[in-house]
């Protein structure tokens, strides 16, 4: 608990006076018999009010009690009432703990409409936890990194650099996952429908590399839609515009690979060129790829502006 209650006293001092005020008025109205204290009863009570009944255990009540006095005291009050107004209520989803710390979250999930799906440091760490396939799971940090590195993304267009410099700072790990996470968000924007050609060509390339190291190209599955199959149809990447790394335009045609630290392997010997008339940038920069390009896509390489091998 010591996680939220510093970030609960950190809020609580930026507080204007009269919200300070006000939080006091709280406590003191929780606080019926005016002891300057609030017992079980009296949380308990409040806890239900606000709808937190979830949270109005003897147990949870212990947890607060850090001076283990049987009541909470105003600084420990503070921490019950930032986990109600900003309804930092979260539990694992696979031992149902409290989540009252830094925890990890699917990203594919979290991207999605519907709930996110958590897990505590334990449970992501002891656990063979069965989600759904290719999930990732990043931690409150890095998801906040990915975050801002989209932003940066969209901003300047330059993934691959600002991957670079966190990697040359030596995270290398945190930057791939943070660039994967990165094309996860930017991947969801589109339900074009890519032209079948240009599916092909992906999955062909795909198909010809070398036995990936990581699940990068896991996405990168098409599914009809007329597909009967509910596991096919929940995953959330089966629009080949939605996979990631692609950026397609309006008409479904490819305009932007961007596979940068991906640690793919193998050749662009199968990487047809020709097949993405639309392609303005490919970016295919630090991972082990080897071999030359093929002669027929000299010409068209003139057209694509940025070519990062
Ligand atoms: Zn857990
Ligand atoms: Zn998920």
């Amino acid at each position: 608990m010591e996680e939220i209650s510093e970030t609960a006293k950190a809020y609580y001092a930026n507080l204007s006076g009269k919200q300070k005020r006000l939080t006091t008025d709280t406590f003191q109205a929780i606080d019926a018999n005016g002891d300057g204290k609030i017992s079980f009863n009296e949380y308990a009570q409040y806890l239900k009010q606000k709808g937190f009944k979830i949270l109005s255990s003897p147990d949870f009540f212990r947890k607060l009690d850090k001076d283990g006095n049987g009541a909470l005291d105003f600084d420990e009050f503070i921490t019950v009432h930032y986990i109600c107004s900003s309804k930092r209520v979260y539990f694992c989803d696979e031992c149902r703990v409290f989540l009252d710390g830094v925890y990890f979250t699917c990203v594919q999930c979290f991207n999605g409409p519907g709930n996110t799906y958590d897990l505590c440091c334990a449970c992501y760490r002891d656990k063979d936890v069965n989600h759904h396939k290719d999930a990732l799971f990043l931690d409150n940090y890095t998801l906040l990194q990915a975050k801002r590195q989209q932003n940066k993304d969209q901003d300047k267009n330059e993934g691959a650099s600002e991957a670079f410099k966190l990697a040359t700072a030596g995270i290398e790990t945190t930057s791939t996952l943070s660039a994967y996470a990165a094309k996860s968000f930017a991947s969801n924007k589109s339900a074009v429908q890519m032209k079948g050609h240009e599916v092909d060509a992906l999955l062909k390339w795909k198909d010809n590399l070398d036995e990936p190291t990581n699940c990068l190209l896991c996405s990168w599955n098409f599914v009809p839609h007329n597909s009967t199959s509910s596991d096919l149809k929940a995953d959330i990447n089966s629009s080949p515009c939605q996979w990631v790394g692609i950026t397609c335009d309006e008409s479904g045609h490819v305009i932007r690979i961007d596979l940068s630290f991906s640690g793919l392997r193998g050749t662009l010997q199968f990487f047809n060129f020709s097949s993405f008339p639309n392609l303005i940038s490919l970016d295919l920069s630090h991972n082990f790829l080897h071999g030359s390009i093929p002669p027929t896509s000299v010409t068209f390489q003139a057209h694509v502006s940025r070519l990062g091998c």
